[in-house]
């Protein structure tokens, strides 16, 4: 019997995804030998006409990381989607933007700027940007659109299911892959991965306290944390409360509070808005004794880049999806 044809592409991603898949160590022998890959331009010298060359919907998964940045991208993500049965968004950036996403804060215009013109390390004194088409010597060379904005891969196609995490950890690609080899999948848009917050399964939690009292926020660089107590207790902004469980913890056993990669649990429509409605329910409180403006005021005005912090993943899959450069918002 044929191996169902599987699929790996990157898009606007840092490549941890792509190391994910070989982290499977031994178990990806068997992956490897379950499944015919068709496609992994990281690995494998598949091109693009390869993958026009099967019919539509006759490969089983594309499990696609990276957010869409580029025109390049979109014309790949909707070719696996037309080939596909599944499309798996894999990793933050696919699934939420991820880091890539907090570009989004910027324009194409105020990038291109900033990397080829005002950089201090760039020699480039004819100030000449990147051209989608371009003469050189007679011969016309092209490169993809750099889009306005970084998309989750669902803005751009239709997604099946995701893989959380930066990276997804190995255990999850695996459930994940058996789960489709054996057809035992869940509902449509399911995210592979526990519907908890991390809090539930954190080393920390039973020192985080009942009502954790905040008057002062500090960085991971201020303190030495103690590693065996909860990292909101100790007035380091933790994403636990607000982000799904089933990477292991790995930021808390590596004495950093988490910064969200797996995305909200399934209730919570905006992560950033749900870590800051928690910061902000238990800021301050002393006892019983409230703050006053002022001090919330000046309490919040301790957290440096709060956008960049609290939507440090997920800020194209969020409400806000970007800032509103040309309305100056
Ligand atoms: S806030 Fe962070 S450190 Fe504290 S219990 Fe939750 S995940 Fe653990
Ligand atoms: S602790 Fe948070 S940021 Fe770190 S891997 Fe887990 S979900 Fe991601």
């Amino acid at each position: 019997m044929a191996k169902p044809k599987v699929a790996f592409y990157w898009c606007a991603s840092c490549g941890g995804c792509e190391e994910a898949v070989v982290d499977l160590a031994e178990d990806i022998l068997a992956v490897v030998g379950a499944v015919d890959i068709v496609f992994w331009p990281v690995a494998l010298d598949f091109k693009k006409s390869d993958v026009e060359a099967h019919e539509d919907g006759s490969v089983a998964v594309s499990f696609i990381n990276g957010a869409v940045r580029t025109s390049e991208q979109e014309e790949m993500v909707k070719l696996l989607r037309r080939k596909s049965g599944l499309v798996v968004a894999f990793g933050s950036c696919a699934h939420l933007g991820g880091i890539p996403g907090l570009a989004n804060f910027h324009d194409r215009k105020s990038i291109f700027e900033r990397v080829y013109k005002e950089a201090p390390s760039n020699a480039n004194p004819g100030g000449v940007l990147p051209q989608t088409q371009t003469t050189v010597d007679g011969k016309e060379l092209t490169l993809p659109e750099f889009h306005d904005t970084v998309r989750t891969l669902d803005q751009v196609i239709d997604v099946d299911y995701y893989l959380p995490g930066c990276a997804p950890p190995p255990d999850l690609i695996l459930g994940a892959v058996t789960a489709i080899l054996e057809g035992k999948l869940p509902e449509k848009g399911a995210v592979l991965a526990p519907d908890k917050s991390l809090c539930d399964t954190c080393p920390l939690n039973d020192s985080k306290p009942e009502k954790v009292s905040l008057a002062e926020f500090k960085r991971p660089h201020q303190i030495l944390a103690d590693p065996e107590k909860c990292y909101l207790a100790q007035g380091l902004i933790c994403h636990g409360p607000a982000t799904r469980s089933g990477c292991g913890e790995r930021c808390i056993n590596a004495n950093m509070p988490c910064r969200g990669c797996f995305g909200p649990t399934k209730g919570v429509r905006d992560q950033g808005a749900k870590i800051l409605s928690f910061l902000a329910s238990i800021a301050g409180l002393e006892g019983e004794e409230k703050m006053t403006d002022e001090e919330v005021g000046r309490l919040i005005g301790q957290i440096d880049d709060p956008a960049g912090l609290f939507y440090f993943y997920s800020l194209p899959a969020s409400l806000l999806k970007r800032k509103n450069l040309r309305q100056g918002a």
